[in-house]
Parts: C-alpha cells; sequence; structure tokens
C-alpha cells in the first residue's frame, strides 16, 4: 500500500496545488473527508503556527498516516499586523470580502504606499507517526492597493498587491499565483522535510 498523508482540508484548490507539488512523491495525499476523518477543531492559536499544530495534532490522533494542516491569512503592517489569524472571521465569518475588503482600503486612506506593506502568511504543520512533528512558514510580500482589482483568486487577493507584477493577485492567472504564493513556497519547504524524516527512518 503506498504511504498516505492526510492534508487537513476541505478546500479542493488546497488539495490540488499540494497534489501538483507532491505528484513527484510516493504518496497518496488524501483530505479528511477521502480519509473518513470528521473531528471539530477550535482554532484558538495566537499565531498561524499554533493553529496549524492544534489541526494536526486533533487529526494525528485519529489516525496513522502523516498528517499536514495548514493555516494562513493577511497581515498589514500599518495595521498592527490584522487581520492575521482572524482573517477569515474578520467582521464577521458572514461578511462579504467585498465589504471586508473594501473596510480595510477605508482604514488605510491618506496612508502613502511605503507604509502600506503587507503579506500573505501560510503555515503547514506535519506531525509524524512517530509523534515528532515539523512547522514551516511561506510568505508573499506586497501592498495593499487603493483600489481592489481583479476576478481571479478569493477572499483578499483582490485588495493585495504585488510590486514584481504590478497587479493585485485576483489578476493574477491561477497558476503563476500558485508559483509564487505563501501556500506554495510553504508546501515546497514541507516536501524538504518530509524528505528529510524519509532519510533519518532508512
Ligand atoms: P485559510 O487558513 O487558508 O483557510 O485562510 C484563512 C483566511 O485567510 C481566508 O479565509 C482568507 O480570508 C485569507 N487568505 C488566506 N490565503 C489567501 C489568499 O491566497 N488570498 C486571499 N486571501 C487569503
Amino acid at each position: 500500500m503506498k504511504k498516505q498523508i492526510i492534508f487537513a482540508t476541505g478546500n479542493q484548490n488546497k488539495m490540488r496545488e499540494i497534489r501538483e507539488i507532491y505528484g513527484d512523491l510516493d504518496y497518496e495525499i488524501l483530505s479528511m473527508k477521502e480519509a473518513g476523518i470528521d473531528v471539530d477543531i477550535v482554532e484558538d492559536g495566537e499565531t498561524f503556527e499554533d493553529n496549524a499544530l492544534i489541526k494536526a495534532s486533533a487529526i494525528a490522533k485519529e489516525c496513522d498516516a502523516i498528517v499536514f494542516a495548514d493555516d494562513s491569512g493577511l497581515e498589514i503592517d500599518y495595521l498592527n499586523k490584522e487581520p492575521g489569524v482572524y482573517s477569515a472571521r474578520y467582521m464577521g465569518e458572514d461578511t462579504s470580502y467585498d465589504i471586508k475588503n473594501a473596510n480595510l482600503i477605508g482604514r488605510l486612506e491618506g496612508v502613502p504606499k511605503e507604509q502600506r506593506t503587507a503579506r500573505f502568511v501560510c503555515a503547514i504543520a506535519a506531525v509524524f507517526p512517530d509523534g515528532s512533528h515539523k512547522i514551516v512558514r511561506g510568505t508573499i510580500e506586497g501592498y495593499i492597493g487603493y483600489e481592489p482589482a481583479g476576478a481571479n483568486g478569493f477572499g483578499y487577493d483582490p485588495i493585495f498587491y504585488v510590486d514584481e507584477y504590478g497587479c493585485s493577485t485576483a489578476e493574477l492567472p491561477p497558476e503563476e499565483k500558485n508559483k509564487i504564493s505563501h501556500r506554495g513556497k510553504a508546501l515546497r519547504m514541507m516536501k524538504e522535510e518530509l524528505l528529510k524524516y524519509e532519510d533519518t527512518r532508512n
């Protein structure tokens, strides 16, 4: 039987991205649902890393596979790194991103470009069957624009601009965003950790 990694997400885009990046390894990658695991997890950590590890540890208790979990969000420097770990919950989970994005742009009214720096952060925690764990963090640096633009992506993508491209991440084709994204970087960093773990086992 192929070795398994369970990725603690229900998000199909994340599943596609991890399968692309880990496709050359000899692992079967399953979502929680595909693995038949259903646990309620309260993500009450203070950092992305805490939340990722809380999730991965809770699921690791339910199975013998390697478990990956991620937590991500947007940090805006001028707003003391808000919305941070509250990115999904900012202004309420059910509030539309049109409203959230307009609100954040409003809070930066009159702030010059140099002070509008921001980043997307993605922490991924892996819990291994021997009980050990590893956590990595991938980031993408950018700034909050003066107006939303673009229809690709999700969440805060329309207000997050990258200098290198001179546009928002919602204006980039998905393949282009995946190449430079916080999650893509974290997934590639975790791939190195997985290979190191494999080495210690051989
Ligand atoms: P999650 O931990 O991946 O579910 O992300 C939490 C929240 O962070 C999302 O609901 C979005 O608000 C925000 N976020 C994370 N990654 C991105 C991104 O790539 N683009 C836009 N928003 C993001």
